[in-house]
């Protein structure tokens, strides 16, 4: 799950040529760079010489190769064996260097593994949705807490990085898997130097439409414990907060529900998105609580605004999305093209007046489907597809 673990669409550098073909372009870079002036067709005759290493028999006939020739192999064999020598040992110590500079994630504790991210900022995988931890001089924030279950493998996992309390804790939707811990945390309690009172819940953060869902009218019963409603609730556009001396804004963008918030830390430069990014899976759209691709698509739109990409598109803001690896703006740019397509050929499917059966079987999103597909498990392709094309065609409905 760390970042570098990651692969995006596309990356994988394995090559399929062949390794001697492999041998004898690692040999043309060497010789080029040292300035040898060995031509390509002379080393194209090396690779067929070469090729003709079967079994541990050297078939070369002789006959053909005038001695000067034989000579120039006998000392590109040489040189062969030298480069293989040579690629091996750098491939040990690439390996080695690799591990010094990404030393490995801090053991799992029952599945839940801990990844620094960024400035103030790690990402804990493994409980539910990804789990934020700022952590700082002032105690512990959290955006989402997880599923119910994991709790207690989320507060071991947090003691071996901060002995602080848990003071804040933000949630960028209401679906249980980002929710779930809240009442857990909220009865442990957060430290007397911030709110001067014994015994007070973890402050509990969320746009107002995840409180009117959470709770219920007086006498009826709420479909979440108390605990675990929100205590600093805001409905306007943006609620900011300082927190461990960094600026937290936090911003309220419909998307696979109508209440998620994104939330970005604006010293660490990271940015925790909730469920409308996922670089594994097409996005979940809740549409019973007011979810919509064309929701998720202007979320993705405004995150590739706040995202700013370092050289060649690699680091810049570390984005923790609602699941999956650590991305950066690259990952978005993907994403959010792949969003941009799907809503594009929906779009015209439901102009064309194709029912969904119909829109199901043209296959929109055929071409993505061995990246964020999926047949089985809670989120499947054909789910996404259906959710997507209700929420267009209802969208439609309205506006005529
Ligand atoms: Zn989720």
């Amino acid at each position: 799950m760390h970042k570098r673990s990651g692969k995006r669409p596309g990356s994988g550098r394995r090559s399929s040529e062949p390794w001697h073909q492999n041998v004898v372009n690692f040999l043309g870079l060497c010789c080029r760079h040292f300035g040898f002036g060995l031509s390509a067709e002379i080393l194209g005759k090396s690779h067929k010489a070469l090729l003709g290493v079967q079994n541990g028999m050297i078939k070369v006939k002789s006959t053909v190769l005038k001695p000067k020739m034989l000579r120039m192999y006998v000392s590109t064999g040489l040189l062969l064996v030298g480069a293989l020598w040579a690629a091996q040992l750098l491939r040990a110590q690439a390996a080695q260097a690799r591990g010094a500079q990404n030393p490995a994630p801090k053991p799992a504790s029952g599945g839940i593994e801990l990844l620094p991210v960024q400035g103030n900022i790690s990402m804990l995988a493994g409980a539910g949705g990804n789990i934020t931890v700022q952590v700082g001089n002032d105690g512990i924030l959290l955006v989402d807490t997880g599923l119910s279950a994991m709790t207690e493998r989320v507060q071991e996992a947090l003691q071996r990085l901060s002995k602080r309390q848990i003071t804040y804790i933000i949630n960028t939707d209401d679906e249980a898997d980002h929710s779930g811990g809240n009442a857990n945390f909220s009865k442990m309690g957060r430290p007397l130097a911030i709110n001067r009172a014994s015994g007070a819940r973890v402050i509990i953060i969320a746009h107002s439409a995840i409180l009117d869902r959470m709770s219920a009218p007086t006498g009826q019963t709420a479909p979440t414990p108390e605990e675990g409603w929100p205590t600093d609730t805001y409905s306007v556009p943006q609620k900011n907060l300082f927190f461990d001396g960094e600026a937290i804004q936090i911003l309220h963008q419909p998307s696979t529900t109508d209440g998620n918030s994104i939330v970005f830390f604006r010293h660490s430069d990271v940015v925790s998105t909730g469920d409308i990014f996922n670089p594994s899976l097409y996005p979940v759209i809740d549409l019973k609580r007011g979810g919509s691709i064309q929701g998720v698509l202007e979320g993705l739109n405004r995150l590739k605004q706040m995202v700013i990409p370092a050289d060649h598109q690699e680091g810049g803001t570390m984005i923790v999305p609602g699941h999956g690896r650590i991305s950066d703006a690259a990952d978005l740019a993907w994403y959010q093209q792949m969003v941009t397509i799907v809503r594009d050929r929906l779009q015209d499917m439901i102009q064309r007046g194709m029912t969904l059966e119909q829109v199901k079987a043209a296959k929109p999103t055929q071409d993505f489907d061995p990246i964020y597909g999926s047949t089985t498990g809670s989120w499947t392709t054909d789910m996404f597809v259906e959710a997507a094309y209700k929420s267009l065609s209802s969208k439609q409905q309205s506006v005529k």
